[in-house]
């Protein structure tokens, strides 16, 4: 064998070793043996490499089937932490995760929609920075940063393509953020981020193909197919905001006619609402749902049948066991819930009904700042 490939071979196995005892702790050294088909001499000299790098520490004694004691193993939290950070219209969320996905510090900081890069970039580095001072995390423990942001992202090389919703178009988010902050920075989609914490820790935890659908200010989707992320030819794939359901229906920001977010999105329940009523937000469409008046109820009605045919269309193409919602419609109205489940019901063709879960994310609204910092981790480690 080639020198290379044996480094490369040791690399693969001590990986493997630590993902093992990350997913099954606590666990004893021969089980791992018998897990892997490596020797326990192996296991053995792996652990050792594994303990001294501070991934791994021996926990409790068990006594094991033949009456000896076995030590069993478990992974450090603290042995490194990556950062998560959401970008919305209207708030920056930042986040620390431990090595074991454990968040353990966060804080919300808001945006105005006419904010310039700039300000939201200075924004980022400068809570992030007093988040892991004040809570006096260890700073060359940190592994670096994800950022998860709705729009158009070319995730290899860091850009924001195009982002409706922020007013960026081309900006080299990755580049300028790791200038400001001094750490490794990636970034994706923000529902690409969020579908990465229901896939390691979440509602898809079981699953090996799963699609999270958001629905809020704007309306996506991500997709993992067998246990990776579906991201398409240009990391669009799951743009369902864009699908046009009806060719002679509303004129889309996008100059499209009829894309199902003019129907759907936060500023269209807004603007239907417009032509009934002077309102502010989407709050005040919610509350006067509550208040029985009918026109928000027809609305409300509205957005729940378009939901449900959504959902009926990504289940013919993808076919996955589990459909997660997720997003601020979904958590400031859970009376949607059952309006989207009873149309599904109606929509959805019988041999795809009857496998698929329809469920809601249980993050509340820190999925996109968790999965970004999983999959930070997932991209920046590199074990020596
Ligand atoms: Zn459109």
């Amino acid at each position: 064998m080639e020198k290379q490939d044996q480094l490369l071979m040791k690399k693969q196995n001590k990986n493997l070793v630590l993902e093992i005892i990350k997913s099954h702790s606590p666990i004893s050294r021969m089980e791992i043996a018998k897990i892997t088909g490596m020797s326990p001499t192996t296991i053995t000299r792996i652990v050792s490499e594994l303990q001294l790098q501070g991934f791994v520490r021996e926990t409790e004694l068990v006594t094991s089937g033949v009456g000896r004691k076995a030590v069993l193993l478990d992974v450090c939290g603290d042995v490194l932490y990556t950062i998560g950070v959401e970008i919305d219209k209207s708030v920056i969320k930042i986040g620390i995760v431990n090595y074991t996905g454990k968040m353990v510090v966060w804080e919300n900081v808001s945006r105005v929609q006419s904010e310039k890069y700039e300000e939201t970039l200075e924004k980022v580095t400068n809570h992030t920075n007093n988040l892991i001072r004040l809570n006096k995390i260890p700073s060359q423990k940190i592994l670096g940063m994800a950022v998860g942001l709705p729009g158009l992202i070319d995730y290899q090389n860091g850009i924001v393509k195009v982002s409706d919703q922020l007013k960026w178009n081309n900006a080299s988010l990755a580049d300028d953020l790791k200038k400001r902050i001094g750490y490794e920075v990636i970034i994706d989609n923000e529902l690409k981020m969020e579908i990465v914490a229901e896939y390691f820790f979440g509602m898809a935890k079981d699953s090996q193909n799963a699609v999270l659908v958001g629905i809020g200010s704007g309306i996506g989707s991500a997709i993992i197919l067998n246990g990776e992320i579906y991201r398409g030819e240009s990391n669009n794939a799951g743009e369902i905001g864009h699908t046009v359901i009806d060719p002679t229906g509303n004129v889309c920001s996008c100059g499209k006619v009829g894309c199902l977010a003019t129907y759907i999105s936060e500023g269209a329940i807004v603007l239907s609402a417009r032509n009934v009523k002077d309102i502010q937000t989407v709050d005040d469409v919610f509350q006067a749902y509550r208040d029985g008046e009918s026109w928000a109820i027809n609305i409300m009605d509205r957005v729940s049948t378009y939901m449900a045919l959504a959902i009926s269309n990504i289940l013919c193409l993808y076919n996955p066991e589990v459909i997660i919602l997720s997003g601020n419609t979904i958590r400031k109205f859970p009376e949607i819930k059952e309006a989207i489940e009873r149309k599904c019901d109606l929509y959805i063709w019988e041999p795809l009904k009857e496998k698929v879960k329809i469920l809601y994310s249980n993050f509340r609204d820190q999925g996109v700042v968790l999965g970004a910092a999983i999959q930070a981790q997932n991209t920046l480690l590199d074990l020596e």
